[in-house]
């Protein structure tokens, strides 16, 4: 053991697969009939139904995004414990791996103050599995023709790491092109005993169980957090339930992703504040300009300005919150300021540095460091695996010599080790 833990307080450890399986389960409610849509009492499913173009996208999207992921959670739960201690020589690396719940990022927003639609007007059709085949292999196909040329300029160059992770890719594709388990997979079991009641789609358990085996597996090595989208039916009472951080349910906190299409202040969520709140449970939610899908122009993009959590805070002064990112990808650093303003009003907002891959972008971020003393005590550390490399900027050991470049030894340990563990609440 080294002279203490280090934590990385924001990355992911899902992987190809899981996304993959994921909108698999997406195609399958389409056909169905019941994915909820922007209205979801239409029946029409207009233009997605022709041609899937936004599925798609979606999954060369969701490939660029986590292409170095194509492993398993404890793969990149090893790599990212390697890497930190190559980097930080002999201390040894714990995670904070968030979940992230991408199912109803085409479904109706969830705008500030209203409730969730109900959805029980949609007509279920059966699904044919011929129909259901013919349209996963059209979207497959065009996932492996987007990967296959990348397959052929790799060999050329004569790069064996990345010729294998395409390779991988492929491979992965291939074991999720049956569409069959979907349809038979209406009697989930989960490895969670008590979280029976919300609504499973299959990359979502498929990484929630691989989390849970995990975390038995390597005890005190990782600290999930749970993603909650209010859209998934019963996912908010089940959370309220406490099955999720009691028993067999080893989750640490709760990772939320407004960007997804819902509002901080969302009738549901105040539920969620006040059962954290009440139970000590702390939350991240991603704010930075920023994110998945990658677009500045994202439409749901302000549901995660800082400025929308500020009610909540002042609500539920106990509850710990993570404004993730710094507000970062925001050149006018206006997210940024009203963190740091909101830190130095409350005590209990932390915010992090996930995802910052130069350092020019550490610079600023320096400076806020060095005039506010209370951010001292709750700016975290974070690599925001495997997301960074979408930034094509870094691989981990550049990205650990950028921070080592700006902040010092004793600062490090701060970010890494102090506030993480405060945020966390833990003993360590
Ligand atoms: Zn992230």
């Amino acid at each position: 053991m080294g002279n203490y833990y280090r934590y990385d307080a924001h990355c992911h450890i899902f992987t190809l697969k899981y996304a993959i399986k994921e909108v698999k389960s997406l195609l399958h409610d389409i056909l169905h009939g019941t994915y909820p849509w922007d209205d979801p009492n239409a029946k029409k499913l207009g233009s997605f139904k022709r041609s899937f173009s936004d599925l798609k996208e979606l999954l060369r999207q969701l490939y660029e995004l986590i292409h170095a992921a194509g492993g398993t959670e404890e793969e990149n739960l090893e790599f990212l414990q390697k890497e930190a201690g190559t980097a930080f020589t002999p201390d040894e690396l714990h995670i904070i791996p968030l979940m992230m719940d991408i199912f109803y990022m085409f479904a109706y927003p969830l705008n500030k103050d209203e409730e969730i639609l109900s959805v029980k007007r949609l007509k279920a059709t059966p699904v044919d599995e011929k129909e259901f085949q013919d349209n996963w292999n059209e979207i497959l196909d065009d996932l492996s023709d987007y990967i296959q040329p990348q397959k052929k300029s790799l060999k050329a160059t004569r790069n064996p790491n990345e010729t294998k992770k395409v390779e991988r890719t492929l491979k992965i594709i291939e074991e999720e092109r049956a569409v069959k388990n979907i349809i038979e997979s209406k009697n989930r079991k989960l490895k969670l005993t008590s979280t029976q009641d919300f609504y499973q789609t299959e990359g979502y358990c498929y990484h929630l169980d691989n989390l849970m085996d995990l975390v038995k597996k390597r005890k005190g090595e990782l600290y999930p957090f749970i993603a909650i989208d209010p859209r998934r039916p019963g996912i908010i009472d089940t959370l309220l339930s406490g099955s999720f951080f009691n028993g067999d349910g080893l989750f640490y906190g709760v990772k939320l992703y407004p960007r997804m299409g819902f509002h901080p202040q969302s009738k549901p969520m105040d539920k969620v504040y006040k059962y954290c709140n009440d139970n000590q449970i702390p939350i991240t939610f991603h704010c930075g300009k920023g994110g998945f899908p990658p677009s500045a122009e994202w439409k749901y993009s302000e549901f995660g300005n800082p400025i929308n959590f500020e009610p909540v805070v002042k609500k539920y002064p106990n509850l710990k919150i993570d404004f993730a990112h710094l507000g970062s990808s925001d050149p006018s650093h206006e997210w940024a300021k009203t963190i740091v303003r909101l830190v130095n009003e409350n005590e209990n907002v932390y915010s992090d540095l996930s995802c910052y891959t130069s350092t020019d972008e550490l610079m600023p971020v320096k400076k806020l460091w060095d005039d506010n003393p209370k951010l001292k005590t709750r700016l975290m550390f974070g690599t925001d695996f495997d997301v960074m490399y979408f930034t094509d900027k870094v691989n981990m050991q550049l990205y650990y010599n950028n921070f080592k470049t700006i902040f010092t030894p004793d600062e490090l340990k701060i970010l890494m080790h102090d506030n993480p563990v405060n945020f966390m609440g833990i003993n360590d």
